[in-house]
């Protein structure tokens, strides 16, 4: 076939008629960016009717439809009923806000479709001046790996793979854990993240090897209880192998003093990782990185560019001191891999080496767009405006006879709740009544058993208006169940 035939006989996935694609496609553009400019004008977030779920259900379409059908069915039925996180008012769990550059990067990675597993591209060397701007960030050598993941689970995942084959020897990769004689104990803080012991649990180990160690008044790791432990354990014939601090826990924001326990991991010959899923970027403002003194000092660091990043969904990270091991702990000699000197197949290691991915999308582009459009400054400033948000709420939480704070401030979380009998119930309440009037959304977590309503300042467009109309909100509703408004 010449090249005019394979003209004449256009894939069907390809649009027939170009222009009007084009014209359809301007007319998506447009609908998301008037979504991010008025998005202040809708609610946070509102259940989906049922007759809107239902609508959905259809058997498996063996025809086609058209396009301006289907982005209608989308703004009618899919986009008013998301969670919300791109508006101001969302304040629940720890969700990013996203950005516009980061949205219109998406759309050039889909574009381009590159599968940045290897290969000789210059996506996977996007990836890899990530990987080098993050070394430089965390004062890792300029030799430190990294490969980005769907999110910190899997990163912690990845970390105490690592961490096993450090532990073990590359032969545990055939042997498998079960064949040790060792009887490995790995350490974090009561208030880590669900994603630690699940990574214990699909690396073979069981979630029962890691312990938790109780907290410090401020949410924090209790270090004496940590070297009691691990003396204990010693004693008691187990083998500590892996400790991790948090930047930033998921409950209350709380920093683990990561200098303290690097000296520990040191001196007990731990892999030492951090989750800094939320907080390990604000390294990028300096009043903030001085709460992460001794991150330098990590073998492993867990973080999301998708969360305080600002990066659209998924970007999550994990930055590796030392790369070679971290290249053992997952390179495969499939013979379909084989590396070339020369040609596509060059430029190895790729990422594929650093991570149980083999194909795996261009999460590095929209990353590497939001860091080069506004910079680590412009980053920073709005990770600490966040905090200030945060301390603004917590200062009128603290002052006002029916609210309580119920954990220290540390960081862009405040945990609150409205003084009453029954409090638990009432506070669930509360938030619940919020979230459904669609002002804004907290989440609730439980401090000390106790439970607390939970706002997290992610979002780079909150601002104190935002955390005021919460704050009245929680008054008016606790007012409301309590009865001391009739
Ligand atoms: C969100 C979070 C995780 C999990 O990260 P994902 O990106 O949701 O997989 C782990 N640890 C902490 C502290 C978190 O806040």
């Amino acid at each position: 076939m010449n090249h005019d035939e394979n003209r004449q006989t256009p894939s069907p996935l390809d649009p027939a008629d170009w222009d009007g694609l084009r014209q359809q496609a301007h007319v998506m553009l447009d609908d998301m960016l008037n979504y991010l400019h008025d998005i202040r004008s809708r609610p946070v977030w509102q259940p989906a009717p049922d007759e809107v779920r239902q609508s959905l259900h259809t058997s498996l379409p063996l025809e086609g439809a058209a396009l301006d059908g289907l982005h209608q069915t989308f703004m009618q039925q899919i986009l008013p009923y998301a969670v919300g996180n791109a508006h101001p008012g969302f304040m629940g769990w720890v969700h990013g806000g996203g950005t516009v550059v980061g949205m219109l990067a998406e759309m050039l990675a889909g574009g381009l479709n590159a599968n940045v597993g290897g290969r000789n591209q210059m996506p996977v060397e996007v990836e890899r001046e990530i990987t080098r701007w993050m070394a430089a960030l965390f004062g890792f050598p300029a030799d430190a790996s990294g490969v980005f993941v769907t999110g910190t689970s899997m990163a912690n995942l990845l970390a105490v793979w690592i961490a096993r084959v450090r532990l073990l020897g590359d032969d545990v990769r055939r042997n498998g854990v079960a064949m040790t004689h060792l009887a490995p104990v790995a350490y974090a803080s009561a208030a880590t993240h669900g994603s630690l012991e699940q990574a214990y649990d699909l690396a073979g180990f069981g979630t029962r090897i890691l312990r938790r160690v109780p907290l410090d008044t401020d949410q924090t790791i209790d270090l004496h209880a940590l070297q009691v432990m691990i003396e204990a354990d010693r004693a008691n014939g187990f083998y500590p192998f892996m400790l991790t601090g948090n930047a930033g826990t998921v409950d209350t924001g709380a920093i683990d003093p990561l200098d303290a326990l690097a000296r520990i991991a040191k001196d007990n010959n731990l892999w030492f990782h951090v989750d800094g899923a939320l907080g390990a970027p604000s390294m990028m403002h300096p009043a903030l990185a001085v709460k992460l003194r001794g991150i330098a000092e990590a073998d492993s660091i867990a973080f999301d560019f998708h969360k305080w990043g600002q990066v659209p969904y998924d970007a999550g990270f994990i930055l590796v001191r030392d790369a070679e091991l971290h290249r053992r702990s997952f390179a495969s000699p499939a013979a379909y891999l084989r590396r070339e000197e020369a040609g596509l197949a060059g430029g190895s290691p790729w990422p594929c080496d650093f991570g149980p991915d083999l194909s795996r999308g261009f999460r590095a582009l929209k990353t590497w767009f939001t860091i080069r459009h506004y910079g680590a400054d412009a980053l920073g400033a709005s990770m600490h405006r966040c905090c200030m948000v945060a301390q603004h709420l917590a200062q009128r939480v603290a002052t006002h006879p029916e609210l309580e704070l119920m954990a220290p401030v540390a960081l862009n979380i405040v945990c609150l709740r409205y003084v009453c009998e029954d409090s638990d119930r009432i506070n669930a309440e509360i938030a619940v009544a919020i979230q459904l009037s669609g002002m804004a959304a907290p989440s609730t977590t439980l401090i000390n058993g106790k439970l607390a309503i939970r706002a997290a300042i992610v979002n780079h467009r909150t601002r104190e208006g935002d955390v005021d109309q919460l704050f009245e909100a929680v008054l008016h509703w606790g007012g409301h169940y309590t009865g001391a408004l009739s």
